[in-house]
């Protein structure tokens, strides 16, 4: 039984139900789970942590990504394209992406986000060249390499070029093979125990790249098993003229005749939803994964959040795919989704905490776990630590829950924890050597332009 006594924290942001922040407590570990958060704990087998120049806040949990996109990042020729025109672009290099080339970029974007204070990610990935079958396996084996736990969804799409749809022929996939490997990563993968490390989630890409039969299928498969369902919506005015004009539908309208709503299905972006779709979303608890960096680069527009949040419509934080933000920095999101709600709705945002949340149990919430996103006895031991002591929070140290949004944490954090083993100290990582993952990367990101 491995035990950590974390002694005389600096401050403990829980956020839990009553949103406390918890001043020189002690947080006890016991093999990966927190045990206890009491002042003056003491127990002789633990290996003992001074905590008293560390704030410790909950892991944080991203839930939308694309990893392979790392090694199509900071792209000169497409930085003032918008989606459509972007994904085009794009889907040229794409169609050349291997096994390997997935497997180091998984690890890359992965790694990043553990940096900046991540300790569970979602991935979505759509792109399968033909003879590439075990893409989503390689996701898995880096996350296990590197300590985090993934929730990684088998993406598709079914509708090519030749078909009205927007991505080329030959990177379209049959029905029959979309569902079959689905089917065998979630028999392979898909953990539901208290702790789990590995999840799947079903991710036909968007509206404008799969077809109907897909989008009715994935969700009969997911409900069979228990797993959450995922995709792109609402993400630009582009994808909603293509629905109003090809599938007779504005886009929520068509996700609910393909049956696609309810408490296991959570969308990226969700920017243009009108007001009584943003009721749908809260009457049927259907989720919405927030990435303004990429609404921005994109200039896709502003999501709704600070009245999706007021509705109780399940809200988490994303970076969304590399080529669209282009990093994988999490607390970027926070302060970033934080300000531009601010400069859009003035008084009526969110205050900074909020997005704390959003990134930590509203992610939990949308992925469907209730052992992680805050820091409560029974609750996975995920947190990352962010030392006090340098010019960066002086001064700002009464109220550590809004640091995040308001002042920023701009730098990599001190440490990343996952179930009680820490994954990330001081500039190293305990499993990885980044200077190696970051030559591959940069290495096949030549080869694919
Ligand atoms: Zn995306």
């Amino acid at each position: 039984m491995k035990k950590i006594l974390l002694k005389n924290v600096k401050t403990i942001v829980t956020c839990d139900n009553e949103d406390r922040q918890l001043f020189g407590y002690d947080l006890l570990i016991e093999d990966g789970v927190i045990k206890a958060i009491e002042k003056d704990l003491q127990d002789e087998a633990a290996e003992v942590m001074d905590a008293g120049n560390l704030l410790v806040y909950p892991g944080l949990v991203n839930t939308h990504h694309h990893f392979y996109q790392v090694l199509t990042r900071n792209i000169p020729e497409i930085q003032k394209l918008e989606l459509f025109d972007w994904l085009l672009w794009l889907y040229e290099r794409w169609r050349h992406l291997t096994s390997d080339m997935v497997h180091a970029a998984s690890m890359v974007a992965m790694a990043e986000l553990v940096k900046y204070g991540a300790t569970t990610i979602f991935d979505h990935h759509y792109v399968f060249p033909q003879g590439e079958k075990d893409l989503i396996d390689r996701e898995f084996e880096a996350a296990k390499t590197l300590g985090v736990r993934l929730h990684a969804s088998r993406g598709s799409m079914s509708l090519g070029r030749s078909e009205g749809g927007l991505p080329p022929d030959d990177l379209v996939q049959s029905a029959s093979e979309i569902l079959a490997d689905s089917e065998r990563l979630i028999k392979r993968y898909h953990d539901t125990s208290h702790g789990a490390m590995t999840q799947v989630v079903l991710a036909p890409c968007s509206p404008f790249s799969v077809d109907r039969e897909i989008m009715i299928k994935s969700a009969e498969l997911a409900r069979r098993y228990g797993v959450k369902l995922h995709t792109h919506l609402a993400e630009t005015a582009d994808e909603e003229d293509f629905c109003i004009k090809t599938l007779g539908d504005r886009p929520l309208a068509y996700m609910e005749s393909v049956n696609w709503v309810g408490e296991d299905v959570f969308y990226a972006h969700g920017i243009f939803f009108n007001d009584e779709e943003l009721q749908r979303l809260r009457e049927t608890g259907t989720g919405v994964a927030h990435c303004p960096v990429s609404n921005m680069k994109l200039a896709s527009g502003v999501a709704r959040i600070s009245e999706m949040l007021p509705l109780g419509i399940p809200v988490g934080l994303a970076v969304d795919g590399s080529a669209s933000n282009d990093s994988s920095n999490l607390l970027l999101e926070i302060r970033t989704g934080y300000l531009l709600q601010r400069l859009t709705y003035k008084e009526k945002a969110p205050e900074a905490y909020e997005f704390l949340k959003i990134a930590t149990r509203g992610g939990a919430g949308i992925l469907g776990r209730k052992d992680i996103g805050s820091l409560e006895v029974g609750k996975c031991a995920d947190m990352f630590f962010v030392k006090s002591d340098g010019v960066n929070y002086a001064g700002c140290l009464e109220d550590p829950k809004a640091i995040p949004g308001v002042i920023g944490i701009n730098e990599p954090v001190h440490m990343t924890m996952v179930g009680g083993e820490i994954i990330y100290k001081e500039g190293k990582f305990s499993h990885i050597d980044e200077a190696a993952y970051a030559a591959k990367v940069n290495e096949f990101s030549k080869k694919l332009r």
